[in-house]
């Protein structure tokens, strides 16, 4: 077979098996997708969980340094009040007397901040407790969509291999440069790159191929692209020599 009919050929079965394995992927319809969605949106919750989680495990930390701060404040206090008895002047006084309300000011600040956090801490729990039903309802409908996914997959799991296989073989076949165009064009044209002429018009787009032009395109001596579609074109008589 000369070399070109085989380039045309090839080009054409490539078209034939991605024409099934489309077939395939649309029964598994908006499944993938959906799987994802719920699957980037699980990981957002989670992920809001473990910030809102380490957010409060920091406060409760910052919490209890509070605390132990205070009690040092207080064991202070407790040694400045019995030095109030044994001061001996008025500045010793009025200094002890400033270091006592200094102190005083701290606990009282510290207190404070411990109430704000307090509070925080209650939120988040609050807010955690709140995401998990949410957690829990959307990995129940993952669960259940990954169950009918995995069906459909399974169902046609024999064929598609055969079919990935055969593509595998075909897309060896194929020279690199007519390959990328296939490739180029059958992104554009929602997979079909390769179309043939029926009853003078090309298949993909419907537009009539000049006649001329099929005469041409039936010498099968170079690749043809469709004027209207840019599809690659192939005579009928290769598309018959592929089916068979
Ligand atoms: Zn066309």
């Amino acid at each position: 077979m000369d070399k070109l009919v085989n380039r045309l050929k090839t080009l054409y079965e490539l078209q034939q098996i991605d024409d099934q394995l489309d077939e395939l992927e649309e029964l598994r319809g908006d499944l993938p997708n959906a799987v994802q969605a719920l699957r980037d949106k699980i990981d957002g919750i989670k992920e809001q969980v473990s910030e809102k989680q380490a957010k409060r495990k920091e406060s409760l930390e910052k919490r209890e340094e509070n605390e132990e701060e205070v009690e040092k404040f207080k064991a202070n206090q407790k040694k400045f009040k019995a030095q109030l008895y044994q001061v001996r002047n008025n500045k010793e006084y009025d200094a002890l007397t400033k270091e006592i309300d200094h102190t005083e000011e701290q606990m009282t600040k510290l207190e404070t901040e411990n109430d704000a956090l307090a509070d925080q801490s209650k939120n988040l729990a609050e807010d955690i407790e709140s995401l998990e039903p949410q957690l829990a309802e959307l990995n129940e409908e993952l669960k259940v969509k990954e169950a009918d996914l995995k069906e459909i997959i399974k169902a046609n799991e024999k064929e598609e291999a055969k079919l990935r296989s055969q593509r595998k073989e075909i897309e060896a076949e194929t020279k690199k440069p007519d390959y990328s165009a296939y490739m180029r064009i059958r992104r554009a044209k929602k997979g079909k790159a390769v179309a043939t002429i029926k009853r003078s018009a090309c298949s993909g787009c419907h537009n009539i191929v000049p006649s001329q032009r099929q005469l041409e395109i039936r010498r099968n001596n170079r690749l043809f692209f469709c004027e209207y579609c840019g599809r690659i074109l192939v005579s009928p008589e290769i598309a018959e020599l592929t089916e068979e």
